[in-house]
């Protein structure tokens, strides 16, 4: 069926709609999702041709398959980037950056505070193939400029952090790994496009766990890189082929339906956040809040100009009863703020339209020892909610249901 021309300039919650490959010859309205392995090819002299890449057309979804196709045109987009390539999930599309960048001999310098499996992948995974890797301070840009290296190749940042919301400057880490001659990815996954868009603050790679807010519901687990067309086609398509790091049509449909709703869900549950973070701040249990929305936020200003004005959905804060200096009573006041309640989810998945609530220090960041843990400033008292779409004075009333009877 031929295709109605979209025309040029939309809107990104336009483009967040449309943007995907041509409709079949049946005209669905919404995308057809093409659960299939292989292609048919017609005639032997044309599949050798798309073999050979001499010509476009699908082979094999190993590589390429129209449902992914439409997700990667549809994030594209909405990242600003030329390119994407989606994969099977976010710690898929970090390790394709990796494979496609780095070699034994190269140096990356990476915040000290991004996900938790980041660290694990860079220092120990690629640490085994000779790649070396300098975590530094998530904030302070003296640290990562003192690291730099003349094999420095890459450097990764990810803003707003788990579970502490710090923010990094994006455009000031650009400028020094392009003075170094390097590139920046950065982690997108906290704010998603619909709030910031890295690759216009100077950022070479953006990559996406679709396991959060792009699905937004809590379905599947994806992934994605965003690029340039040379950096897509030169460097990363190349790997994708040999490692199989593919997205499955079924779960590139799910993420690609996701979008449509990202932005109208981004602002809603940020609003939510807001709104509770605020609420959170005069409870007199309640100790110091880590969200970027509000103006006791060390990196609120930043934040505010790099995310579109607005904070996120995720907000994380101490429970303060007893002596909040005893790991044990702050983890018990912890537990039992999070064991009230009766309409957040137990579970550290986040991005998702149900609120869900943990404890990072005995999840998230249960493997690291407690002096690394309190260099971190990850306390027992920490609890860090997602916040969804729930209407806000659940949510409340959910929370106080524990912060009120704290003995
Ligand atoms: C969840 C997450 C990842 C990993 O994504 P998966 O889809 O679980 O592999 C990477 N970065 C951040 C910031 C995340 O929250």
């Amino acid at each position: 069926m031929t295709k109605k021309q979209l025309p040029d300039h939309l809107h990104l919650d336009t483009l967040a709609v449309r943007t995907a490959v041509d409709k079949s010859q049946y005209g669905e309205n919404s995308e057809a999702l093409y659960l299939t392995s292989s292609f048919i090819q017609p005639d032997a002299a044309t599949a050798a041709r798309r073999f050979a890449g001499e010509e476009e057309g699908y082979t094999y979804s190993r590589f390429s398959n129209p449902t992914v196709t439409s997700m990667e045109q549809r994030l594209a987009k909405l990242e600003g980037t030329e390119a994407c390539i989606g994969t099977s999930s976010g710690m898929a599309a970090i390790m394709l950056m990796c494979m496609g960048l780095l070699k034994a001999g190269d140096h990356v310098i990476c915040s000290q505070s991004v996900f938790g499996s980041t660290i694990r992948l860079l220092a120990g995974e690629f640490g085994k193939f000779g790649v070396q890797s300098t975590f530094v301070s998530q904030t302070d840009v003296a640290q990562w400029q003192a690291a730099v290296q003349p094999n420095t190749r890459l450097l990764f940042a990810e803003t707003p952090t788990n579970p502490l919301t710090e923010v990094c400057d994006i455009q000031a880490l650009a400028d020094v790994a392009h003075a170094a001659g390097a590139l920046l990815a950065v982690d997108n996954c906290f704010c998603s496009p619909a709030l910031q868009q890295p690759v216009k603050l100077g950022a070479d790679i953006v990559i996406h766990s679709g396991t959060k807010y792009l699905d937004g519901q809590g379905r599947v687990i994806a992934g994605a890189l965003c690029s340039t067309k040379k950096l897509i086609d030169e460097k990363f398509m190349p790997v994708m082929r040999s490692c199989g790091l593919t997205l499955s049509a079924f779960n590139a449909w799910v993420v690609l339906k996701g979008m449509e709703t990202l932005s109208i869900r981004m602002r809603a549950q940020s609003d939510n956040a807001l709104a509770l973070a605020t609420w959170l701040e005069a409870q007199p249990q309640v100790g110091r809040v880590y969200y970027p929305g509000l103006q006791s936020h060390p990196q609120h200003a930043l934040a505010m100009q790099q995310q579109s004005g607005v904070g996120g959905a995720v907000v994380s804060f101490d429970v303060k009863a007893g002596d909040p200096a005893d790991p044990v009573v702050a983890r018990k006041n912890a537990f039992h703020v999070i064991d009230s309640t009766q309409v957040c989810s137990i579970t550290s998945n986040l991005g998702d339209t149900k609120t869900t609530i943990t404890h990072p220090a005995s999840t998230s960041h249960g493997r690291i020892t407690e002096a690394q843990r309190q260099a971190a400033g990850i306390g027992q008292g920490l609890i860090r909610v997602a916040v969804g779409l729930e209407n806000i004075e659940d949510l409340k009333a959910d929370l106080a249901r524990g912060l009120d009877t704290l003995t």
